[in-house]
């Protein structure tokens, strides 16, 4: 997963885009970058490794002038974590220079690289993103949307896309809408950000979302819209309601706060926890849907576990050495709540099962009698190809084990899933239009043909 964010129109857009990206961080903390352009065509960039706080030089952001920036947080999902794979993707081209933030993932990215590559081009990194910035060097359109359609016809799979191509700002979705995309305005600027909180923190008011298949195009004359194709059937990605944006955000027009609250009075309703006393959150992605629950049962809320909020997201470390290590330091029980009581648990999501067993060996030292776990969301059964670090099938715990050994190995009293309907219909403008392929096995697409290579990025 990543973040992006677009701004043209603004004096020191850099700046602005360096605060959008804190408001990004969430969704990717490996590396960061921004890419500021003049109105003569020059541009520079930075990137970094590691956080947005401590990523850039005040020196640095201060040569990025000029009233166009796009910027970049980034996790990895094709690709290496190194800083040959920061992203923005900035290129000379036709003496001037392409810059592209991606957030998603190619489905047939191999292939089209394949391609490329036969026909002797270079690459400079492993991302799958990279492809697309060939493509466009290889239009012969002369506008730069026109260059950016052509460029996308034939890429398949997820993405939201912030380019610039000379001194335009592109803005585009693919056709089913995986990932989001919002619209804003700043006095005279346009701001383009996959969430609106990104929005928020640079004081932009939201417009609307990019629409599926849209392309969106801001120069010196305005703005303009290539819409995409009518028959667009959506699957915007469920999970970024359940896990993935920031609860102070709308996503694919729709509150996140509102999502998960109403995914948790669902999971009260499909599984309550009789007996139970108490009903606590994994801070912070389940406060909202452990809200929802305490609503839907009339269990008292309450804060049971405590985060380091000094560690970061414990799966955005992209081996497993580094995620153990860190389930360790990232929370502690408070004892004076769980001493004697037979408690739930609401988490929005189990994956591989590592941070949920530890947990609960936490919950178990600290007194608790007995531990229900609620998730609201149902099982993850298989990987996802469109932008979310949902590995190989081996080490999701869902599917290599029925609810009941899931249950055992986590070491709970009981476990309750939320069901697949009941998801759908929880969150806002369902139960159509998403996809929920690693719940239900319903790919949207053909999966990548090399997923060896597919996950090397190349
Ligand atoms: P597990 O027990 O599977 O190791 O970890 C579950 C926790 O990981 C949950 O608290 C959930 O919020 C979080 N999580 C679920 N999906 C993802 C994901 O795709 N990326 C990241 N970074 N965290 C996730
Ligand atoms: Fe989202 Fe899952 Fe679909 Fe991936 S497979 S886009 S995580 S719903
Ligand atoms: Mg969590």
């Amino acid at each position: 997963m990543c973040g992006i964010f677009g701004i043209r129109g603004c004096e020191d857009a850099a700046r602005v885009t360096h605060l959008g990206l804190y408001s990004l961080q969430h969704r990717g903390q490996e590396s960061a970058g921004i890419v500021a352009v003049e109105a003569d065509g020059t541009a520079q960039s930075v990137r970094k490794m590691g956080l947005v706080s401590d990523g850039f030089e005040e020196e640095r952001i201060a040569l990025l002038r000029g009233a166009t920036a796009i910027g970049h947080t980034r996790y990895s999902t094709a690709g290496a974590s190194t800083i040959d794979n920061a992203q923005p993707v900035f290129v000379r081209f036709r003496g001037g220079h392409i810059a592209l933030a991606h957030n998603g993932n190619l489905t047939n990215a191999v292939e089209l690289r394949g391609e490329l590559e036969a026909e002797g081009s270079i690459f400079a990194s492993t991302m799958d993103s990279e492809v697309i910035v060939h493509r466009i060097a290889r239009s012969r359109a002369l506008k730069p949307e026109d260059q950016l359609a052509e460029a996308l016809s034939g890429v398949e799979g997820a993405y939201s896309l912030v380019v610039v191509i000379g001194t335009t700002l592109l803005a585009a979705r693919d056709p089913h809408g995986w990932r989001p995309l919002a619209m804003g305005r700043l006095g005279d600027a346009w701001v383009f950000a996959s969430e609106t909180c990104a929005l928020d923190i640079v004081g932009a008011t939201y417009v609307r979302d990019v629409a599926a298949g849209e392309i969106v195009a801001v120069d010196a004359h305005g703005m303009r819209s290539l819409p995409g194709p009518a028959s667009t059937i959506l699957h915007r990605c469920v999970f970024e309601y359940i896990y993935f944006a920031r609860p102070d955000s709308r996503v694919f027009g729709g509150s996140v706060d509102r999502a998960r609250r109403a995914l948790g009075r669902q999971l009260a309703t499909e599984q309550p926890a009789p007996g139970a006393e108490i009903v606590f959150a994994v801070p912070d992605s389940s406060n909202a849907a452990a809200l929802g629950y305490a609503e839907g049962s009339g269990l008292q809320l309450e804060h049971a576990l405590i985060r380091n909020h000094y560690v970061g997201r414990t799966f955005i470390q992209p081996t497993q050495a580094g995620r153990d290590a860190k389930v360790k330091v990232k929370y502690n029980a408070v004892r004076e709540v769980l001493e004697g009581r037979s408690v739930v648990m609401v988490d929005d999501s189990i994956v591989r099962g590592t941070t949920t067993r530890g947990l609960v060996a936490l919950l178990r030292g600290a007194g608790a009698r007995e531990v229900h776990m609620r998730v609201s969301s149902p099982p993850i059964t298989g990987p996802c190809y469109y932008g979310i670090d949902t590995p190989e099938r081996e080490q999701l715990i869902a599917a290599r084990m029925s609810i009941e050994e899931v249950g055992r190995a986590i070491g709970v009293d009981s476990l309750g899933y939320l069901s697949l309907d009941g998801m759908l219909a929880a969150v806002p403008d369902g139960p159509g239009g998403f996809c929920h392929a690693c719940f239900s096995g319903q790919y949207p697409t053909q999966p990548p043909v090399d997923i060896k290579r597919y996950r090397a990025g190349g």
